[in-house]
């Protein structure tokens, strides 16, 4: 518990201007006209790590800070730090306006001094004295002002969150996830317009030999650039995303199949004809390709089934080539 001393009645007013003239809420004011009011309020001594006001209680005090300082945190004393208030500063203020409990927890840092001002002596403080209720405004405001910036860091980082959550850190492209939703919506569009819907899996031929040969540090670079040059191809038509691996998948909306497959050869012989420019050197890469349409399956995921099937059978006609589930074997 806080050590408590309250000034005797006749405290002379450079008494009191000396212990507190420098407090936020006291700024300004001629303190021959305040001693009254703060004779009656108690100084209290407040230890290192000790608590002062704690998340829930119904404070009826305004606390401002004669010396030291304390941390004001969210989540137990030991949990997110919100600010550190420094002498002069005050705190409690907002659950006596408000009539609602403490909201945040405050401890002190160090030895502190505090000037508690019962809710009474407040509202005295706030009828008798212009200044004081200005004063206390001003706190307020600065109050606002880091729940606000508060906010803004704390939405700054669900968008951050959010936008790691669909892409693929490697590669930079939507990650599978991402493309389980978008399949889906792109989907039932298609059908419910009538459009057709296209969709590629990609599939870097014999990848495994560009680790074992290179290492895996050039291997992702290959995976980095390749992405980029099927982005680049698709961006157009649709949109790209890393299935996992070193498989991609390509969503083409208003994209009949004959214009898929076409889209999907050029990248192919471009690829083919362009090795991948690595820091090692132009390292050649080539691609099997599958293809299928909306209007041939029943469902996003038989969608994907069908391309998938048809990658299947593009590897086993040999490879850097684009193949349908009608290609023949
Ligand atoms: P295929 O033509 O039949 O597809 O042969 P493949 O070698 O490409 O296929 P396989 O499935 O045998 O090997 C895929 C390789 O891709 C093995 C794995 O180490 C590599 N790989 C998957 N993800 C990554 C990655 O993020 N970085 C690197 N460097 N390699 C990856
Ligand atoms: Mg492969
Ligand atoms: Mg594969």
């Amino acid at each position: 518990m806080p050590h408590h001393r309250v000034l005797p009645d006749n405290v002379s007013t450079q008494l009191l201007a000396a212990r507190y003239a420098h407090l936020d809420l006291f700024a300004g004011i001629e303190f021959a006209s305040l001693a009254p009011l703060l004779a009656g309020c108690p100084l209290l001594d407040v230890e290192p790590g000790e608590l002062v006001l704690e998340e829930g209680d119904a404070n009826r005090t305004v606390y401002q800070i004669v010396s030291g300082r304390v941390r004001v945190a969210l989540e137990g004393h030991e949990g997110i730090p919100l600010l550190t208030l420094e002498e002069g500063a005050c705190f409690g203020e907002l659950s006596i306006l408000s009539q609602l409990n403490v909201s945040a927890n405050v401890v002190a840092l160090e030895h502190t001094q505090l000037l508690a001002i019962p809710d009474e002596a407040l509202w005295s403080l706030i009828r008798s004295h212009h200044r004081f209720a200005v004063n206390l405004l001003e706190v307020l405001s600065g109050r606002l002002r880091v729940t606000n910036d508060r906010l803004r860091d704390s939405l700054q980082a669900q968008r951050h969150y959010a936008r790691a959550a669909r892409l693929d850190p490697l590669t930079g492209l939507y990650n599978r996830r991402w493309l389980d939703e978008v399949l889906g919506r792109e989907y039932r569009r298609s059908t419910r317009d009538g459009k057709p819907l296209s969709f590629l899996m990609i599939d870097l031929d014999l990848f495994k030999r560009v680790n074992d040969t290179h290492g895996h540090l050039v291997g992702d670079e290959v995976l980095r650039i390749l992405a980029s040059r099927l982005r680049n191809a698709m961006s157009a038509r649709g949109i790209v995303a890393r299935f996992g691996g070193e498989e991609f998948a390509a969503l083409l909306p208003d994209t009949a199949l004959d214009d898929a497959l076409t889209v999907a050869e050029q990248f192919r012989v471009n690829l083919g004809e362009n090795p991948i420019a690595t820091s090692l050197g132009p390292i050649p890469a080539t691609v099997s390709i599958g293809a299928a349409e909306r209007s041939e399956c029943h469902s996003p995921r038989g969608l994907m089934q069908r391309a998938d099937a048809a990658l299947y059978r593009a590897k086993k006609l040999g490879r850097n080539c684009v193949a349908t589930n009608a290609t023949p074997p």
